[in-house]
């Protein structure tokens, strides 16, 4: 499943597929995630898994499918949705 991202810097947003991944060549096995618009590294906030949706993802929840990253809105825990 893929997250989505939002970069703090320019406000890019997409996906974890989108995101360069960056093998720092000092440090051993750690992992450096750049923004492909504005080459900020590590500026990323969390966006909820909705691809419409420009919320921060504050809910984990598992839904039918697979475990979901979501704004408050689109959770489970969001009772009024299904009603
Ligand atoms: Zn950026
Ligand atoms: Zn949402």
């Amino acid at each position: 499943m893929l997250l989505l991202w939002k970069c703090q810097d320019c406000g890019w947003h997409g996906s974890d597929e989108e995101i360069i991944s960056f093998a720092d060549p000092v440090l051993e096995g750690n992992i450096w995630s750049i923004c492909p618009e504005c080459r900020a590294a590590e500026q990323f906030d969390n966006m909820c898994d909705e691809p419409e949706c420009k919320q921060l993802a504050t809910c984990g929840w598992p839904s039918t499918e697979s475990y979901r990253r979501t704004c408050f809105e689109h959770s489970s825990f969001n009772k009024k949705r299904e009603a």
